[in-house]
């Protein structure tokens, strides 16, 4: 059945947003990358492995990898509140979660990773930008990776799985009393074939969820190849 429903920007439903990505932006981080979705940017910051304190915190087993994420408090139309939130606090985690399975923490016992991720300006998916940054600032920091992790936002609006959300996206229906949008953020690791963030915000059916999936694997290699082409940039 023929749809009605145009994306705001025109993309095709399976088309992201422009991507940008760089590596080596700060200099006095160990690693550092930024990342864009159209207008969403991310900047991350790595700095480690080095020694943990206090030292009661040190695991004498493995590293502990640390993310920060945060929004600059002129990131949105609307100024944000400036400090740590529920928010920030629960997409530090699921960061950290997304990006360990690539790390041999082991490798470093005793330390601690830092990644700070900043959002300078966000128009939805800046958790997405934020661990495609930071998983290209650790990689340029020279931390032994099994891959990169490629992340993205796909959802579901106005009855269509659409790669890339924009905010307007995420808003769309937003006046009705029933949410009509769905935000899947994936984070997907191509060299190991895994999915290591999946989040679902809003109601979607099985069948839908595996088409989803599927559009966030096909856009997260493209994101692999934008990754893997800027790290080979300056390294070159
Ligand atoms: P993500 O940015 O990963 O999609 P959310 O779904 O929580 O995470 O946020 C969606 C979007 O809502 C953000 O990208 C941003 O554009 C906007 N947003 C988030 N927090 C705020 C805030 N405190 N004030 C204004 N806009 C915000």
């Amino acid at each position: 059945m023929a749809t009605t429903f145009k994306r705001p920007d025109k993309r095709k439903f399976d088309e992201l947003r422009e991507v940008e990505a760089k590596i080596g932006i700060i200099k006095r981080a160990d690693g550092s990358a930024m990342f864009k979705f159209g207008d969403s940017v991310a900047l991350a910051a790595v700095y480690g492995p080095r020694e943990l304190i206090p030292k009661h915190k040190q695991d004498p087993e493995k590293a502990l990898l640390r993310c920060h994420y945060d929004m600059i408090s002129f990131s949105v139309t609307e100024r944000k509140r400036p400090g740590p939130s529920r928010r920030s606090t629960e997409i530090s985690y699921v960061t950290s979660k997304a990006l360990e399975p690539v790390l041999q923490l082991d490798a470093f016992p005793n330390t601690v990773i830092d990644v700070f991720i900043m959002i300078i300006q966000a128009d939805a998916s800046t958790r997405c930008a934020g661990i495609n940054a930071a998983s290209m600032a650790l990689a340029n920091a020279g931390l032994p990776m099994t891959g990169l992790v490629s992340a993205v936002s796909v959802g579901k609006v106005a009855g269509e799985i659409l790669t890339d959300l924009s905010k307007d996206e995420e808003d769309y229906g937003h006046d009705d009393k029933v949410k009509e949008t769905t935000d899947i953020p994936i984070a997907y690791i191509p060299k190991l074939d895994k999915i290591s963030l999946l989040q679902l915000d809003g109601r979607i059916k099985p069948q839908e969820l595996k088409k989803a999936i599927e559009a966030a694997k096909k856009a997260c290699l493209k994101i692999n190849e934008i990754q893997t082409k800027a790290l080979k940039q300056v390294n070159d």
